[in-house]
């Protein structure tokens, strides 16, 4: 936490309004869409709540087909499935980790040959390294299908100083526990087409329509953040700077102390920022990975691998998928380091300590 938080939890206290209402709530949407230089925010309990409604909003349904990085978390595409909708996976490119617009641009061809066009796209800035979201656009424009940005973990990154979650037709943050800011649990979804954030809010609130009796015309959802989340928000918008900063200073540690080994890293490409939420570093081989992850697990030190690819997931196993070993490859040889904010000098060191004895 940032120090200030307990002061706007203090005043939801005080203005007694412990509900999904109140001045937190605009204060934190306010924050958030000037830092972002984005024209509507919509706070919600979750980062998944927010992709579901972009969903719903965007009209997604029963036997529609949409276009998703297959690596991310499954939280990105368990909301396609909530709508009753498939999932159709794509592989990604070797030097963001994020989708591929070849394999997109293929897949798209591939889908409206085979019947149906695809409804939606949805690409991940992964880690919080910025994907091609300039050729995703280009693409999704020459098709005319709406984008959906997965932005849970780039809060901060930009391209040529546009943030990521401002490109696509909506962006989707996500303020859970283990996100660059958190609100012990929370979301957002932006656009710069304010009719989209203020029919989320209203479905985020059960699509309650205007009448002295509850009445609704429309299927809602319990989707909204509650006054003392967002006021948690609003402390952290406070210190994102610094976050992104640490964030930064971990990933450049590393890079120096790892410099001699055979390992490697993501690299921004021009023009890119990335927030480096996380540091993760690509070995040569699978063994290799395997005996760096576990000597770490050995001092107490936890790492973990890269997500694991969606069509390598057991509940998507018969979900269609466009693949060209790049994800897979990443999947086998690469590795999340440790990337807390608050990690110690002593901390690096001890963790730079551990890898280089594996070699
Ligand atoms: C965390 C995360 C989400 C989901 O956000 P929640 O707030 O946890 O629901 C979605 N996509 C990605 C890539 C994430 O890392």
């Amino acid at each position: 936490m940032g120090g200030n938080e307990m002061k706007y939890i203090q005043h939801a206290f005080d203005t007694n309004w412990i509900a999904p209402a109140g001045d937190n709530i605009a204060g934190f949407e306010q924050d958030f869409g000037n830092f972002l230089g984005v024209k509507a925010v919509a706070a919600l309990t979750s980062g998944t709540a927010a992709l579901h409604l972009a969903l719903r909003l965007i009209n997604i349904r029963q036997g529609d087909e949409v276009l998703v990085q297959t690596h991310t978390h499954i939280a990105t595409v368990n909301p396609i499935t909530y709508q009753c909708a498939t999932p159709i996976l794509i592989d990604s490119e070797p030097e963001t980790w994020n989708m591929s617009p070849e394999m997109l641009e293929k897949a798209i061809k591939d889908r409206i040959a085979k019947g149906k066009k695809p409804k939606a796209i949805i690409p991940v800035h992964l880690y919080g390294m910025p994907a091609k979201i300039e050729e995703i656009m280009a693409i999704a424009k020459q098709y005319d299908i709406p984008v959906v940005e997965d932005a849970a973990e780039s809060l901060g990154a930009k391209i040529n100083g546009k943030h990521t979650g401002t490109f696509g037709t909506m962006g989707v943050f996500s303020f859970n526990g283990n996100k660059i800011i958190t609100t012990s649990g929370g979301g957002a979804l932006v656009s710069n087409e304010p009719e989209y954030c203020q029919k989320a809010t209203f479905l985020a609130t059960q699509a309650r329509d205007e009448a002295p009796h509850y009445q609704h015309s429309e299927i809602g959802y319990n989707y909204r953040m509650s006054n003392i989340v967002a006021g948690i928000g609003r402390g952290q918008m406070e210190v994102l700077d610094k976050r992104i900063a640490a964030r930064r200073a971990n990933f450049d540690f590393y890079t120096q102390e790892l410099a001699n080994l055979p390992v490697s890293f993501v690299k921004e490409p021009e023009g890119f920022f990335a927030n480096r939420w996380l540091t993760t570093i690509l070995t040569d081989s699978y063994e290799q990975r395997e005996k760096i992850r576990l000597a770490l697990a050995a001092e107490n030190i936890e790492s973990r691998p890269l997500w694991k690819l969606m069509h390598l997931q057991p509940v998507f196993k018969d979900v269609p998928a466009y693949t060209n070993g790049v994800s897979e490859d990443l999947f086998n040889r690469g590795l999340c380091l440790p990337s807390g904010s608050n990690l110690t000098d002593a901390d690096k060191e001890r963790i730079v300590g551990v890898i280089k004895g594996c070699f």
